[in-house]
């Protein structure tokens, strides 16, 4: 064999070889890749890339990138690539999809050809989640301000004299430890709800006597119930035994029985009852309140959504706490659900594995 010819072949073999290497790579790439060629139209792409754009298009291949992808900003940077020989990076977002992209374009040369590629890095995920962080912290910003703003209000007007003023000083005094009250509820339920949700919290489910647990939830907030006159009923049976981390499966009773009596009517009542349902532990808790509506049942159990806000606010809750309650509940296993009659009432239930033995 000559030795060009030898060159030649061994050339040949190698690129070959890069070509399986290449292919190999882009096949298992989580980014979306398309090459175009001079001529605009693509011609290559990777698995990735066929899942993202190609649907409703079919195969990419011989396509123009334009008829993928309407994006101008896109297009411009693959222009560049392709005649300036420039890389570009770009946000793209995919029109009439909640789809977002990060994409670097670069010129590229393979087997003597000459076209542009571009790798389309998905930050969908991590934009949502930087909104749900956004508005999380502007809902505690919010929060935080309205009784601070009023303790502060409050301590200017008894520093202009108002603490002379025998009749009123107690009164603003009041209000302040109110609203210091209402902040600090508010910081102890965002740090709970931080800590299930970072995973710090561990359950430790055992054999519970239920009934037992409602009666010490009814006695801690009798007194509320008492001030709006609504009865507390437990039907549950003395030797029900669920299996749960009893100081848990008791915050978020807590939290139902106390939401139960906050929306009631004066003189209504709120039951607990206990059912086995599909294999599974049933804990219902039912008022004669106001009821939720349609719209805003889907959306009660994520932090800070109240039907009414400023309602919310003045019979002191965070809007956290059915939150807190759908993170319990998931810890064991189980699920929080609800059912609702507007003008009826509503009917909160967790629903918990029952004991494996
Ligand atoms: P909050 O601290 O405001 O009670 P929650 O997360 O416990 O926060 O509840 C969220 C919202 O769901 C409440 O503000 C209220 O609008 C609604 N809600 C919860 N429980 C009931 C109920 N038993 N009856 C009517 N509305 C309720």
């Amino acid at each position: 064999m000559s030795f060009l010819k030898s060159i030649f072949l061994k050339k040949h073999a190698e690129t070959d070889q890069t070509r399986t290497t290449l292919n190999e790579l882009f096949k298992t790439m989580r980014e979306s890749v398309i090459v175009i060629g001079e001529d605009t139209r693509i011609f290559a792409s990777n698995p990735a890339a066929y899942d993202a754009f190609a649907r409703s298009n079919g195969a990419l291949e011989n396509k123009r990138l334009s008829e993928i992808i309407r994006d101008l900003n896109l297009h411009e940077a693959f222009r560049k690539a392709l005649e300036e020989e420039k890389v570009s990076d770009v946000e793209l977002a995919m029109v009439g999809t909640d789809k977002k992209y990060d994409v670097r374009i670069a010129p590229f040369a393979f087997d003597e050809k000459r076209g542009a590629i571009g790798i389309f890095y998905d930050i969908s995920q991590i934009e949502r989640l930087e909104n749900v962080r956004q508005e999380f912290l502007s809902n505690i910003s919010h929060e935080l301000r309205t009784p601070l703003t009023s303790i502060l209000a409050f301590v200017e007007t008894l520093e202009d004299g108002a603490i002379d003023d025998v009749e009123n000083n107690l009164r603003f005094l009041n209000v302040i430890r109110r609203n210091a009250e209402r902040m600090h509820h508010l910081i102890n339920d965002i740090l709970e709800l931080s800590s299930i949700e970072s995973g710090k919290i561990t359950i430790e489910p055992k054999k519970s006597n239920l009934s037992n647990l409602v009666e010490e939830v009814f006695m801690n907030l009798s007194n509320k119930a008492a001030e709006k006159r609504v009865k507390l009923i437990s039907e549950v049976s003395n030797e029900t035994i669920v299996f749960a981390d009893a100081g848990r499966l008791e915050q978020m009773l807590t939290n139902l029985i106390d939401n139960a009596v906050k929306f009631n009517r004066e003189g209504g009542s709120v039951s607990i009852s206990h059912a086995t349902e599909g294999g599974n532990d049933l804990i219902s808790v039912t008022d004669t309140g106001e009821g939720i509506s349609g719209e805003h049942l889907q959306r009660i159990f994520e932090r800070f959504y109240r039907t009414d806000r400023a309602r919310s606010r003045d019979i002191g809750g965070t809007g956290l706490g059915l939150a807190i309650v759908k993170h319990l509940a998931r810890l064991h296993g189980g699920e929080i659900s609800v059912t609702s009659t507007i003008g009826k009432g509503s009917t909160f239930s967790i629903e918990l594995p029952k004991i494996s033995d």
